[in-house]
């Protein structure tokens, strides 16, 4: 069995939910994971911003406009009217209740309008599957999926819960679900966080030890570099697990970074995959090693980072002085990304500006600190084992005449990180891709 998980463009229009639904009822029973309709989240976020100051004609507003969308895809999805008319029950059971909450003004009920996104765009497939005959069994994710107090999902109640559910149904065809929503700790609609159908997608995996995932979206597979800056890039055929979180932490917007635990960790391939090409090879993730022939597969960007310098005089010979740097990180919640020390200094880099005022105060305390921002953090990614000789010289002599603020390498196998300031991305990531992939092709 797989898990089939199709982000939001391709399910976002009537004629893109039937391809779906084509290529779905070819596969055999899988369980299909589904993000809501393209925009339909933002939509969603921007419904609960406008109740939350208090602008309920903006709320009202924007459902309306909602619900023209969904009637015209209601419209054109279905040849079947009694198909039509059970789905578009379902749909104006959604938007009712969103339209609940512009009347009651206490709740905002985020978490109740952003699940909508799902459970609409999983009704309209199931209704239309059904209209086409194929046997296909809802498995409501607000029964099975659940986060802990601390937001972490909990993968022994979502196996124990989602096995007897489809066990309940050995005889369908498939089984759909909503991506992205769950319950909490107490009981009440949640998520997993924007893009978390990835994860929907990944723990389902897990709790069913399905023989693979597949990450359904517009691009075929994770490039090598972000096509947005560079022209000339292509598709990695495979990547191993850390290689692939790397990436996907770094920039690489296909593949959600928590993603990549649960399917790593209990060993299920993850194959990425275009709905717009289903026969193009995609990219394949899985624990395997694989040597390629240049070593480094693919280069991602993150922007928006912040670096830190911190230097004391006292660091000299002293033990203790990171732990209290790091410290502070701690207090604040900030996570770090890079790392680069010297016998009189650290430089890190954060990508949340948030406690930054706060985090600099503290430091000083003990320390002179400098801060530079606007930079960028360019990560290459590859086989990047010590004994793989040269690799790292090349990355480096790509950017020769760039200014590079932090290098940071051997923290893993799998990535050397240069910081930059934000002007020189895209000749740093120009630079790369000649040097990295093709020059020698
Ligand atoms: N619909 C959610 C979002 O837009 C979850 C997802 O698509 O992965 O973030
Ligand atoms: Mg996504």
């Amino acid at each position: 069995m797989k898990i089939l998980k199709f982000g939001g463009t391709s399910v976002g229009s009537a004629g893109r939910i039937k391809n779906v639904a084509d290529l779905v009822s070819k596969r055999g029973r899988n369980v299909i994971v589904l993000s809501a309709m393209s925009g339909t989240t933002n939509t969603l976020v921007e419904i609960s911003d406008y109740l939350k100051c208090g602008n309920i004609d903006g709320a009202k507003e924007t459902v309306n406009m909602l619900e023209k969308r969904y009637q015209r895809v209601l419209a054109e999805l279905f040849d079947s009217e009694e198909y039509r008319l059970r789905a578009e029950k379902r749909i104006e059971q959604s938007l009712a209740l969103i339209r609940s909450f512009t009347r009651s003004s206490f709740t905002t009920a985020e978490k109740t309008i952003l699940a909508q996104g799902e459970l609409m765009s999983t009704a309209l497939m199931y209704e239309y599957l059904l209209s086409r005959g194929v046997k296909v069994v809802m498995l409501d994710a607000l029964e099975f999926m659940r986060i802990d107090r601390n937001a972490e999902p909990e993968i022994q109640y979502i196996r124990d819960r989602i096995i007897p559910m489809m066990n309940r149904h050995e005889d369908a065809d498939l089984y759909l679900t909503q991506g992205y929503i769950c319950r909490n700790a107490t009981g009440g609609i949640d998520n997993l966080q924007r893009g978390g159908s990835d994860l929907t997608a990944s723990l389902i995996g897990a709790a069913v030890e399905a023989e693979e995932i597949e990450i359904w979206t517009d691009i075929d597979g994770m490039h090598n570099n972000d096509p947005r800056f560079v022209e000339k890039t292509s598709p990695v055929g495979h990547l191993h697990f850390e290689e692939a979180a790397e990436l996907a932490y770094f920039g690489a917007k296909i593949l959600h970074p928590a993603c990549v635990l649960p399917a790593k960790l209990n060993n299920i391939p993850v194959r990425l995959l275009n709905t717009m090409q289903p026969d193009a090879p995609g990219t394949l993730i899985d624990n395997s090693y694989k040597p390629t022939r240049q070593g480094i597969k693919a280069v991602a960007a993150k922007d928006n980072i912040t670096a830190i310098r911190i230097k004391s005089g006292r660091m000299l010979l002293a033990y203790g002085f990171l732990h209290k740097v790091f410290e502070i990180f701690e207090t604040y919640r900030t996570p770090i990304d890079m790392i680069a020390t010297s016998e009189v200094g650290v430089s890190v880099t954060i990508d949340s500006d948030r406690n930054l005022q706060a985090i600099i105060d503290d430091l000083k305390k003990f320390a002179t600190v400098t801060v530079d921002r606007d930079m960028v953090i360019i990560c290459v990614v590859g086989d990047l084992d010590w004994h793989n000789d040269g690799l790292e010289a090349i990355a480096i002599d790509a950017l020769r005449d760039i200014p590079v603020r932090m290098i940071s390498y051997g923290g893993s196998e799998h990535n050397i990180s240069f910081l930059i300031s934000r002007d020189d991305k895209t000749h740093a990531l120009n630079a790369l891709s000649e040097k990295l992939f093709n020059a020698k092709s």
